[in-house]
């Protein structure tokens, strides 16, 4: 019976063409939106195998955004906590200051090979806003930014920074006047002019080929940290934490390690105020499978299948959907999902801050606050990496207000 060993499941060969994650993802759109998408898929598959396309991306990352970022120890925060051996994948240090860069550079090159004149997108807090105005004015494309109202109030700096960036923001005053509204409003932009524009979405979400190509860019994050942590531990690692909005940052540390059965992943989704609907971002903790923004997914949804509203400290996690592979390697068990409050994502905050002088964005703060509660629970040999998706120079004023410290 020595040939009857169990079949290993590969978890790096997916989606499926038709863009499935087991039962999750695919291409639910209106059939003029079918056909755009399966340009950009086209080519995206001809991109992926083209060495020209992929030495410019790599030269990119290298030279504009700074890879590979580094991987640190975080010996102080290790001692205070007296456990595991944390390291932090530094995402804060790119240019831009998050891992979002990677993946707006990546779509940006793909729209010039395809011919394409505009970036279009959605954005919440602004940071994707930012990070796709900044690829644009690096390639020389205009850039269309979808923001609801509400939005652009709260996050003035972003909405200034992608004027000067050269993009064009639009306000966005239907519905609830935030992201969700904002996606709405590019989609509609997208289906009149997708001849001349390239949707260039900000996470691994929305219709296929977006989960998987907007994975792939990101995959460089943890292809760079296993380099990193065989040299600098001589062995893999036993935890990857990493929070969960849409899920782009994550899937970018997780991809590299998902056949390596030993490598644990925990996903942390936002816990908000509360676990009441409307008070958190629980999405795969809290949610049901369901369709929205082109993918079946898990969601938080009402009784008639509408997205619920969300909440979290970190404007980048509050969004009520997931990337559909997150879906499928939850039902799958291979990464595990919990969550962290306000609460104890502000005290990451201010911990990593204080413990290590590395101020982290409220959304990768909710990584640390996982690590803080993993760490003293584990012996001193284990290692887990923390990717640090963000810096948190765009949350000092909000924070400082929170705090009362001015
Ligand atoms: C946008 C953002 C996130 C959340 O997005 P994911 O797609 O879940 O990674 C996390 N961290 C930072 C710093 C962000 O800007």
């Amino acid at each position: 019976m020595k040939k009857n060993k169990l079949q290993k499941n590969n978890y790096q060969n997916l989606p499926n063409e038709t863009g499935f994650f087991g039962e999750y993802g695919g291409q639910f759109v209106p059939p003029q939106l079918k056909k755009a998408l399966e340009e950009v898929a086209a080519a995206y598959e001809v991109a992926k195998k083209d060495p020209v396309f992929q030495r410019e991306y790599k030269t990119l990352l290298a030279d504009y955004v700074g890879r590979p970022s580094a991987l640190f120890f975080a010996k102080n925060l290790t001692e205070k906590l007296g456990g595991a051996k944390i390291y932090l994948k530094r995402e804060d240090l790119n240019h831009t200051g998050a891992h979002k860069i990677n993946h707006c550079l990546g779509e940006a090159l793909l729209a010039k090979k395809m011919g394409k004149k505009k970036l279009l997108a959605e954005t919440g807090a602004g940071q994707h806003g930012v990070a796709l105005a900044t690829a644009a004015a690096l390639m020389g494309l205009e850039c269309e930014i979808h923001m609801g109202a509400i939005d652009v109030a709260k996050q003035h700096p972003n909405v200034l920074r992608m004027k000067m960036l050269g993009a064009k923001v639009v306000t966005v005053n239907s519905g609830g006047r935030c992201l969700k509204d904002a996606v709405d409003s590019a989609f509609g932009a997208y289906l009149s002019d997708y001849e001349n524009t390239f949707f260039g979405i900000g996470s691994v979400v929305g219709p296929h080929p977006y989960p998987m190509m907007v994975r792939d860019f990101q995959s460089v994050v943890g292809r760079e940290a296993r380099e990193q942590i065989l040299l600098k531990e001589n062995k893999l690692p036993d935890y990857l934490v990493a929070c969960v909005g849409g899920g782009s940052n994550a899937m970018g540390l997780f991809h590299a390690f998902l056949n390596d059965e030993k490598v644990q992943m925990i996903g942390v989704e936002p816990a908000g105020k509360s676990f009441k609907p409307g008070d958190h971002a629980a999405t795969l903790t809290l949610g049901k499978p369901g369709t929205l923004h082109g993918m079946f997914t898990y969601l938080l949804q009402d009784e008639q299948g509408n997205p619920l509203s969300v909440h979290s400290i970190a404007s980048g996690l509050d969004y009520p959907g997931v990337g559909p592979q997150h879906s499928y390697l939850k039902d799958k068990e291979r990464v595990k999902y919990t969550t962290a409050n306000d609460k104890e994502a502000l005290a990451a905050f201010l911990m990593l801050s204080k413990v290590e002088g590395i101020i982290p964005a409220l959304e990768s703060a909710h990584a640390i606050a996982h690590a803080v509660k993993l760490a003293p629970t584990l012996s001193k040999e284990k290692v887990i990496i923390v990717n640090l998706s963000g810096r948190g120079d765009k949350d000092v004023d909000y924070v400082g207000e929170l705090l009362g410290i001015s």
